[in-house]
């Protein structure tokens, strides 16, 4: 945590649970101001709504598997798939309680059409549901 007057890093002087979560007191290493966080005690829940409007809850490790088959045998590091599915869950707990599948889509489509064209048809093909050989070619003129 930085210091919130001066950007700097902080030490924790002390440490204290109570009903709103952690209660941390911190000094600022450099401008020795002091201040107070409270963090809560779990993280909230995201739901996912489906195109059928059913409702189900946040799976990372389901956005991952999709992403790990898009990426097989491409020249992609388990840590760049890690590094997408960070910034999506960060991204999606900014973002509020609910969020639509759809939009989960579109960003696993934008980070992978960044990182390699061919992952990115691949997962763009399931999960754009292409019914045929003109749906690909469509999207490959787009890239
Ligand atoms: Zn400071």
């Amino acid at each position: 945590m930085k210091c919130i007057f001066c950007g700097s890093d902080t030490k924790v002087t002390d440490k204290r649970e109570s009903p709103e979560g952690t209660r941390r007191r911190r000094e600022c290493l450099k401008c020795k101001k002091r201040f107070t966080t409270y963090e809560k005690p779990e993280r909230k829940q995201i739901i996912i709504i489906k195109k059928d409007k059913r409702r189900e809850a946040f799976s990372i490790e389901k956005i991952k598997s999709g992403i790990i088959k898009a990426c097989e045998k491409r020249p992609i590091s388990i840590e760049k798939i890690d590094k997408i599915i960070e910034n999506i869950e960060e991204k999606l707990r900014k973002k509020g309680k609910e969020v639509r599948s759809e939009d989960i889509g579109k960003m696993v489509m934008n980070k992978l059409k960044k990182l390699d064209k061919v992952a990115y048809i691949r997962f763009a093909s399931v999960y754009k549901d292409f019914k045929d050989i003109s749906d690909f070619k469509n999207e490959v003129k787009g890239l």
